[in-house]
């Protein structure tokens, strides 16, 4: 691949595998993520979706394979990209207010004890006003509830103004209004051309990115959500947990807890709509 065209992606890898141990977490995988595009990284529970994140952000170390972000190899400068993990994943031993913890993502550029620039001051106070957190900032961080705590997390995030931002999960059971908020952030910063990268496991959600890069250890498929969330696709990835209503439906029960009863979570389809209460997937 020409180097011209390689600076226009976002991501690339080829053939990575990541191991834990006995445990291959990502195999072969491959894929080629354009810039300003919102991607979502679907699969099932132990799937790898964090793993990828964590490939890219150069946290997770990869045992094969080549990776790219931004056009050059890993890890990737300081300041290029922004992880936010997983909320279950941040347990502060040390109590935070909401405002330091926002400002914490401003110090890989400033360092610990430099006064932040006007223009950092700014970012900050722009991005708590974006994720609606202004009435918060001198709470502790485990005082929030969930929704609260992800919009705070997502806002040390996006002060990092980094091209590449990787959320996981970042809606995953999450009040309606927080949900909203924070979906709306994701595409306005794909808006202004950053390239947004989410984990789910919901179908619906998946189906709003302009991407989808469906994972079993083994990427099943990738493309646009049209091309990805197929029935065949969604099986091969699911297996037992997708099931077809006699509407055509597509639902999943819930994969993110093994041995949960087979009633059918509200994950499902939603091609295209932009509409959270209507989950039909229409097989026409
Ligand atoms: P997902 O985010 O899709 O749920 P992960 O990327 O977290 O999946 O995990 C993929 C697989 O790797 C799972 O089998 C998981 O148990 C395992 N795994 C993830 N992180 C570690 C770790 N730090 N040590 C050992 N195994 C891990
Ligand atoms: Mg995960």
């Amino acid at each position: 691949m020409r180097d011209q065209d390689r600076s226009d992606l976002a991501v690339e890898l080829e053939d990575v595998c990541v191991r834990y141990g006995e445990i291959e977490a990502l195999h072969d995988a491959t894929l080629r993520i354009p810039r300003g595009v919102s991607v979502a990284v679907i699969g099932p529970n132990g799937s790898g979706k964090s793993t990828l994140l964590g490939v890219l952000s150069g946290l997770v170390t990869v045992e094969c394979g080549m990776v790219r972000v931004l056009g050059e190899p890993l890890p990737p400068r300081r300041g290029r990209v922004a992880h936010v993990l997983q909320d279950t994943s941040v347990r502060p031993e040390v109590p935070m207010t909401v405002a330091e913890t926002v400002r914490l993502g401003t110090y890989a550029e400033l360092g610990l004890l430099r006064r932040p620039t006007a223009r950092t001051r700014e970012r900050i106070r722009e991005a708590v006003e974006r994720l609606a957190i202004g009435d918060l900032l001198d709470r502790q961080l485990p005082e929030l509830s969930g929704g609260q705590r992800q919009r705070v997390l997502i806002a040390q995030g996006l002060v990092q103004d980094a091209d590449v931002l990787l959320l996981d999960e970042p809606v995953a059971g999450l009040d309606v209004t927080s949900q909203r908020i924070i979906l709306d952030v994701i595409e306005a910063e794909r808006d202004r051309g950053r390239t947004v990268i989410t984990t789910t496991h919901d179908i619906g959600s998946a189906a709003r990115a302009d991407l989808v890069v469906l994972v079993a250890t083994d990427v099943i498929a990738f493309g646009t959500p049209d091309e990805v969330l197929t029935p065949e696709h969604l099986s091969r990835a699911f297996g037992g947990h997708l099931h077809m209503l006699p509407d055509g439906t597509l639902v999943l029960d819930d994969p993110a807890h093994h041995g949960a009863p087979a009633a059918p979570a509200a994950a499902s389809l939603d091609h295209g709509h932009h509409d959270h209460e209507h989950h039909a997937y229409d097989h026409a």
